[in-house]
């Protein structure tokens, strides 16, 4: 049996790419999922998929950047199934430019929804789980938490600061898993976010090679799989030809 069965895994950003993967390889190994996004009709389609298969999953309206939103989410997970063992936090953007072409607009969307993103997730979830004694935190950051390319310096820092978030609860909780997802390049709509022309000549150039969504949800389900005493602190998942 699946040690995933009757899990509870809420999971942001699930509308596409590594957040519907995660949802629909979660199910389909016995967990109970709970997805959030802003494009509703998406997971409204995703959930009646699941379902069809015979998996359990529902669907809450979500934006990462309003706290009370994400606390509602929470909420929402529980009354549900009952209990949260599990928050991916996993939504993000990803509008790259240079620095000199002063996109602050982006610059702030990143850091509203790949930083405060995560932080809120936190804030709703990490009362929850010192109360229930047990939780688990799956962070996505990015090879881009590791490395910084030039169009990617903010990005990079929103990815960086995942990064130091996760272990700060880490070293704070001893009672709460936390794992950073770190993705190479996957296929998904992150790109479409892109305005800028060069940085979109240099992301055309990277996602020549490209691993499936569905990759980075079979370490997610790893790390969510392990017994409540053993924390997977990080996974680096990429393509194999990568740069
Ligand atoms: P997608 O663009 O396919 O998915 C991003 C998800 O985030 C969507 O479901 C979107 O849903 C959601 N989202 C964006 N803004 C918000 C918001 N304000 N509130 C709630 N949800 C939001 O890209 P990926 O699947 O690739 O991205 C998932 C994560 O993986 C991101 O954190 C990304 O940085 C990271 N990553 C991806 C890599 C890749 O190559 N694909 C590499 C490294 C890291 P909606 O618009 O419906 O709200």
């Amino acid at each position: 049996m699946s040690n995933l069965k009757g899990k509870v895994v809420a999971i942001t950003g699930a509308s596409s790419g590594i957040g519907e993967a995660t949802a629909r390889r979660l199910a389909k190994e016995g967990a109970k999922v709970v997805l959030g996004a802003r494009r509703t009709d998406r997971l409204e389609k995703i959930v009646a998929e699941i379902e069809a298969e015979g998996g359990e999953a529902a669907f809450r309206a979500l934006d990462v950047v309003d706290l009370e939103d994400m606390r509602g989410f929470v909420e929402f997970a529980v009354e549900r199934f009952g209990k949260l063992d599990t928050l991916m936090n996993n939504a993000g953007v990803m509008p790259l430019a240079p620095l000199e072409a002063l996109k602050i607009d982006e610059w702030n969307r990143m850091i509203d929804v790949n930083i405060r993103g995560v932080l809120h997730g936190i804030a709703a979830a990490l009362p929850l789980f010192k109360r229930q004694g047990a939780g688990h935190f799956v962070n996505v950051s990015s090879i881009g938490g590791h490395q910084v390319w030039a169009n990617c310096a903010v990005y990079c820092a929103t990815k960086y600061a995942v990064v130091a978030i996760s272990d700060g609860v880490r070293l704070e909780n001893k009672d709460v898993r936390v794992t950073v997802i770190s993705p190479g390049v996957t296929e998904s709509e992150l790109a479409n976010t892109t305005t800028d022309k060069g940085a979109q000549e240099m992301l055309d150039a990277f996602r020549e090679v490209s691993i499936p969504a569905d990759a980075i949800a079979g370490a997610v389900a790893y790390a969510v799989g392990q017994p409540d005493g053993v924390d997977v602190n990080e996974i680096i998942v990429r393509p194999t030809a990568s740069l």
